[in-house]
């Protein structure tokens, strides 16, 4: 970054008229005295470099330099609620790295500083110290240290998060480090809490320390509280005191090294429940009202905790294992070591969490970080990726193992789209190791997870299960406690395989972009030969042409479903490539394993995609198909080969089968009534069930509500399916609906709420709307942006001037109030929005564009305020 200082700009207008030689506009405003003043500061060494003005050094952010090696962190920490503050004592261990040094350099962020101290022979003397920009303490030691000699520094602090300064990134508020939730108990609605979230490098708004990826210390913590408080922390409780004044310290020590960035605390009153694994403590700490639900909520932690020891040949290094649900969370998970905090997005119930693999998700990503991420740590934030992308690979492995390869892929199908998201729709490519970044938390992104997921993915069908699975025992074992660079990876790999892996390397990790890849495939009656080109093209000048390796599987009539298998290795821009063929083949797949990150282009006929669907394994090709043909069953092969899908393997397939599946005749009808019916209540998913019920009632045949009634009375059901159920009946009979509707607002469900919202939006009818004022706080995310949107709806249908000018006064109160959480502010806005579009030049016109004004000018949230800046209201 180039800051620019009024002395340089002085010193610049001055320089300019030296050179010239005469006066100009700006200079000659530059009187004698002035120059006289500033004469003894240092001329700026920018404007001897004009000559060079053309070379343009690309940003470049580098691992941070080690002078001084934190060695053992021992933490004492009390509270202030009231003042949101922590009241600190630190004794960190320390020796200089290599070269000798009488001096250190501490992050501590936005402190008081009592008292910096050295401790020898349990006697403190105390030291100098400069403390800059509420960031860096600089202290100055009593005298030189070389690398043979630890010392140890006492600092006594106290932090302040909630008072930071804000410098010039407006980030910083949203890296305080140290949370306090509802710290006067005044808020009934909310439990008191404190927790922590330390990356990047926010760890130092609690405590002092070295506060960057590349160092790495042992910990001690006792942490002071009033008795009714739990408190959590890395490592084993080693010993709970009560203390006279009627508060508690608990003693949280790790006796093994790991960065700052993963220390944490998390205090409060939860619920805690334990299980054991391999004689490791295990831990889950929940609200009280969902003590029932922990094991749910973390789901297959001890399965999940034998499965990586397992698959990496490395068992699970540390202490315990704990997990903790916080309140207002600043980010979805963090893996701090042993001690993993999670937004209250997890806590649900046993029964809403029927088949939800998203808890599982999460929990199995923050786990493998604690081989990669806490066991060995990125070097820099630019490496960022030896930590995220095997955290995102974690959750495709733990998938591939419980529900197999299909479901591992249409998970994977998702991670590829959001990183295409970025790098195509939103033209955002960089490498994915990218010491370029702006700011650090910009790391943070489509592509240290879902791109690094995927390339691991690539080199591992690359390398074969038995060599990438070493290799990564290998990196781990010659790493492990230890920061790791891209390069370190690499390594590793070659050592075990014998290959040098620099092609993959340089084109995956350290270039941008991906293929763009287009394929052609024919066959030539004459020559009795099948061709298949392939070319790549991206723009190559800002990526690279990609070698790819890859397998093709040739099928043809005479050996049905037996493919011939050819390798194959493209590197060049196009290339072509000719195999001898006796008969013309029913399909070519081509990248069999459908591993390679690309975008496809591929013409097929409507025979060749169909036959992918009947011979492929593999979820990709399949899933594909059916979305080329979905609008071709007017032909009736097309509409029995979605018949045959509703029999897949891969329930997200069976489920997209039922939202397209067509028939034709009455007959065919009818019997396509009697398979969604079956697979209503037989299917083994939820979401299939939730599906074939969403298309009986499309169907709209009223035969099949005695079935839909016997589904929805049923209290064990998956919530979607219910849903489904509601959803069908409402197409058949929306007097039933309405009398249900009444039954199942009871539940309390955010999915049944909308099911209702929608049913009640259409009515018109003005004994409806309390509903929605009663009921919106419980929506969230999307959900709470379409239920907003049915209650703008009912307002329009009911199409009364005086209570739609009441109503907007409510939306503008929800839209503009900060205490309402981001979702629900805009779906206020937008359900205005869209209000003010119905009444275009109609009477409330004005008034509904005056209550948006207010929510637009009122946001204070840099994205939404981006949103409402498309909105053009004037
Ligand atoms: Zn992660």
């Amino acid at each position: 970054m180039v800051q620019i200082s009024k002395k340089a700009l002085f010193w610049g207008s001055l320089m300019g008229l030296a050179m010239m030689g005469t006066s100009c506009k700006t200079s000659s405003k530059v009187k004698k005295e002035e120059v006289v003043e500033y004469i003894d500061y240092e001329l700026e060494p920018v404007e001897v470099t004009a000559n060079r003005l053309d070379f343009d050094r690309a940003v470049y952010n580098p691992s941070y330099t080690r002078r001084n090696d934190l060695l053992h962190t021992d933490l004492e920490v009390r509270f202030d609620w009231n003042k949101k503050y922590l009241l600190g004592k630190a004794k960190l261990t320390i020796k200089p790295l290599f070269y000798p040094t009488d001096s250190l350099r501490l992050d501590a962020k936005g402190f008081d500083i009592q008292k910096v101290a050295i401790l020898q022979g349990g006697q403190e003397k105390k030291l100098q110290y400069k403390y800059e920009d509420q960031k860096n303490l600089f202290i100055q030691l009593d005298r030189s240290y070389s690398r043979e000699e630890s010392y140890q520094i006492l600092v006594e602090y106290t932090a302040k998060p909630d008072e930071l300064p804000i410098g010039g990134s407006a980030a910083i508020t949203a890296d305080k480090g140290l949370y306090f939730i509802n710290p006067d108990g005044k808020n009934p609605d909310k439990p008191q809490q404190i927790w922590t979230q330390g990356e990047t490098e926010s760890s130092s708004c609690w405590f002092p320390t070295i506060d960057r990826p590349n160092e790495r210390t042992t910990q001690e913590i006792k942490i002071t509280v009033q008795d009714r408080f739990q408190t959590l922390s890395n490592g084993l409780l080693i010993s709970s005191r009560k203390n006279e004044d009627g508060s508690r310290t608990d003693h949280w020590k790790m006796e093994q090294n790991h960065a700052p960035y993963l220390f944490m605390m998390a205090i409060g009153e939860f619920a805690r429940s334990t299980e054991e694994w391999n004689g490791k403590l295990l831990e889950y700490y929940v609200e009280a009202e969902y003590a029932e639900h922990a094991k749910a909520i973390f789901p297959q932690t001890p399965e999940m905790l034998s499965f990586f020891s397992a698959r990496l040949g490395y068992d699970y290094p540390w202490p315990k294992y704990s997990q903790v649900v916080v309140r207002d969370y600043v980010s979805g998970a963090m893996e701090n070591t042993t001690g993993v905090i999670f937004g209250e997005y997890m806590q649900k119930t046993s029964r809403e969490l029927i088949d939800n693999t998203s808890n599982e998700g999460v929990v199995a990503h923050e786990m493998m970080h604690h081989w990669f991420g806490d066991l060995v740590t990125c070097e820099s934030w630019a490496n960022l990726p030896l930590n995220e992308s095997f955290a995102n690979y974690g959750e495709y492995l733990w998938f591939e193992h419980r529900y197999g390869r299909d479901f591992a892929d249409y998970k994977r199908m998702n991670e590829v789209r959001g990183y295409m998201n970025q790098a195509v729709l939103q033209d955002d490519a960089h490498p994915l190791i990218h010491y370029g970044y702006e700011d650090k938390e910009d790391m943070f992104d489509a592509h240290s997870y879902n791109k690094g997921g995927a390339i691991l993915h690539m080199l591992r069908k690359y390398l074969g299960d038995d060599a990438f699975f070493e290799s990564l025992k290998h990196y781990l074992h010659k790493n492990e406690y230890s920061a790791a660079e891209a390069d370190e990876l690499r390594l590793a790999f070659e050592e075990v395989t014998g290959e040098d892996l620099n092609w993959f390397f340089n084109q995956w990790f350290y270039k941008a972009g991906h293929p763009k890849l287009n394929i052609k495939r024919s066959y030539s009656d004459s020559s009795k030969t099948l061709v298949v080109e392939l070319e790549q093209t991206q723009d190559y000048s800002q990526s690279t042409v990609f070698i790819l390796p890859m397998e093709l599987a040739i099928y043809t009539p005479s050996a049905g479903d037996l493919p011939i298998i050819k390798q194959i290795r493209m590197d060049q821009q196009k290339q072509r490539f000719e195999f001898p063929l006796d008969e013309a083949p029913t399909w070519v797949a081509v990248d069999r394993e459908r591993m390679l990150l690309a975008e496809r282009a591929e013409e097929q006929s409507k025979e060749e995609w169909a036959a992918q669907y009947r011979l492929s394994a593999r979820f990709q090709d399949r899933y594909d198909a059916l979305q080329k043909i979905k609008y071709d069953q007017g032909e009736e092969k097309m509409r029995k080969l979605f018949w045959t899908a509703l029999q897949d393997p891969a329930w997200p397939i069976r489920a997209m089968a039922c939202d397209y599946v067509k028939a034709q005749s009455e007959e065919e009808t009818k019997s396509l009534i009697a398979k969604l019916s079956k697979m209503a209540e037989e299917d083994p998913h939820s979401q299939v069930r939730m599906a074939a019920l969403q298309q009986l009632g499309r169907i709209g045949d009223a035969s099949i509500l005695p079935t839909v009634k016997k589904i929805m009375a049923n209290q064990e059901e998956a919530y979607s399916v219910i849903y489904g159920a509601f959803k069908a009946i409402q197409q058949i009979d929306q007097n039933l609906a309405l009398e249900l509707a009444k039954e199942l607002e009871q539940e309390q469900n955010p999915t049944l709420l909308m099911g209702i919202a929608e049913l009640y939006g259409q009515t018109g009818d003005r004994q409806y709307l309390p509903f929605f004022s009663k009921n919106w706080q419980k929506t969230e995310n999307y959900g709470a942006i379409s239920f907003f949107g049915q209650y703008q709806k009912l307002l329009v249908a009911i199409a009364d001037d005086n209570l739609t000018l009441e109503k907007v006064k409510t939306l503008k109160e929800i839209g503009s109030n900060p205490k309402n959480d981001l979702w629900h502010r805009y779906a206020a806005a937008n359900a205005l929005y869209d209000l003010q579009k119905a009444y275009f030049e109609k009477a409330p016109y004005e008034e509904i564009q005056k209550a948006l004004k207010t929510v637009i000018e009122k946001e204070e949230n840099s994205n939404l305020k981006n949103l409402y800046q498309n909105w053009k209201v004037n």
